[in-house]
């Protein structure tokens, strides 16, 4: 038999087991495992572990100072590993009252199974093991040896994560990792990456009451100092004034070059349609959007709070003010040393006296467009969806990543099961049964070629 011909049969074993694999994921979402209020946790760590150690795998659950991290591992016969991410917590189903079905019911409406974690992740979850499992029923085993790490807090900041990766490098060492997400569209998407977050709060006092209004005359309002600041930080053509803050902005290589005026231009009137926008930034063109989007870090003011901002009328002097900035970082831009530019700044611009605090910081990181692992997906996409796959060379949000990526030293491609109209996060949370199938033979079909490269 030939090497094609196997996989077609995985993929028979796939469609011929469509029930047993449907059933398995309601058996996981009919588990609770919200990690903001610590339900099910436990349980679910043990019946994930179980749930690997059926699959084949040789399955730990690890305490950690949160929730329990599981890992399993399994030897393929190519010399090559892949390690696969996901998480087995979940959002709070609340609201209840807008479920069209129990959350954790996982009923089966119209082709989808309606739960809170369907898709994400526990449906990416199903869609691996009934990979792995397909190919240990047809061959015996897997074209390249397998890990797998699983953790519970990906919902509320993955904390336990890092220190986890870091007293584990032996236990996770592989040539390269398939992360969770990002979901697909139409086609697959790969994202090679994450961007960073520096999450700065900006606080201004001029005193320790509000004063009457009366005296503004000769009194500091903190809320005046603050905007002024804020004004001298970015100009109106968007550019951010903080000397140094795009020093480390990496060029983008050729390929990415290449991936980025390859990707779909985004669709404006639609945007101004939904969210009654006025308009876009710099008056951009769609063409341009994909680029500015992807390859620009962000310094964005999040929230602004001084003086009396309730209904109707109170005339006060702000003895206080404070604002929240986050900006996106891209490689290699590096969050403590933004929080350093800022600071600077505000020191060289006469506002020493306005405190700058990091309150959450993240890295940015990407993965070589021309990696195996990246190969193995867009052939996996042409054999088990036929069609080519997105790639998105930096990824837009800010998830830990990175944390595989520099501290394993591993290419790494998010991609996984999950339309658009999934509705993870919100109620009636879904996954469609066709695609999750599909998801298993695209899974599969990333094992084949990351085995034979
Ligand atoms: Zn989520």
């Amino acid at each position: 038999m030939n090497a094609a011909g196997d996989l077609d049969a995985v993929f028979r074993h796939i469609d011929d087991h469509a029930d047993e694999i449907v059933s398995d994921l309601q058996e996981l979402c009919r588990q609770p495992s919200v990690s903001t209020v610590h339900t099910g946790i436990e349980e679910m760590a043990v019946l994930v572990r179980r749930r690997l150690e059926r699959a084949g795998l040789e399955a730990e659950a690890h305490p950690t100072e949160g929730h329990p991290i599981v890992t399993g591992r399994l030897a393929g016969a190519g010399a090559k590993t892949l390690l696969f991410y996901n998480h087995y917590d979940v959002q709070p189903p609340e609201p209840i009252g807008e479920w069209a079905s129990p959350p954790f019911e996982a009923r089966i409406v119209d082709g989808h199974v309606i739960a809170r974690g369907a898709t994400d992740n526990k449906g990416n979850i199903m869609s691996r093991l009934a990979a792995f499992e397909a190919f240990l029923a047809v061959r015996g085993e897997l074209p390249c040896s397998i890990k797998y790490i699983i953790e519970g807090e990906e919902e509320i900041g993955s904390t336990s994560l890092l220190p986890f990766i870091e007293a584990n490098k032996d236990l996770l060492a592989a040539d390269g990792c398939i992360w969770e997400d990002t979901f697909r569209e139409d086609v697959p998407v790969l994202s090679l990456g994450n961007k960073g977050l520096c999450y700065l709060e900006l606080t201004c006092r001029t005193a320790n009451v509000d004063f009457h209004s009366s005296q503004a005359q000769i009194y500091e309002n903190a809320a005046w100092r603050l905007t002024w600041a804020l004004a001298s930080m970015k100009g109106a053509d968007e550019k951010v004034l903080v000397e140094g803050f795009y020093d480390d902005v990496a060029p983008l290589t050729e390929k990415e070059e290449e991936l980025v005026r390859r990707m779909k231009p985004y669709d404006t009137e639609a945007r101004k349609k939904k969210f009654e926008l006025r308009r876009i930034a710099l008056d951009l063109s769609d063409e341009e959007l994909p680029r500015r989007h992807l390859t620009n870090p962000s310094f964005n003011i999040a929230g602004l709070d001084a003086g009396y901002t309730g209904e109707g009328v109170k005339t006060i002097v702000s003895g206080r003010a404070r604002a929240k900035l986050d900006c996106r970082l891209v490689v290699d831009q590096d969050p403590e040393k933004i929080r350093g530019c800022v600071r600077r700044h505000l020191d060289q611009h006469g506002f020493e006296d306005i405190e700058v605090e990091l309150l959450f910081q993240s890295l940015p990181a990407k993965s070589d467009p021309e990696s195996d692992v990246v190969k193995a997906c867009q052939a996996a996409s042409r054999r088990a969806c036929g069609e080519e796959a997105v790639i998105n060379p930096f990824g837009t949000g800010s998830t830990p990543t990175w944390m595989i990526i520099r501290h394993l030293g591993i290419p790494l491609v998010g991609t996984g099961v999950g339309f658009i109209t999934a509705r993870t996060h919100s109620a009636n949370e879904n996954l469609k049964i066709d695609h999750l199938i599909e998801g298993a033979k695209y899974m599969a079909a990333i094992c084949e070629a990351f085995g034979g490269s």
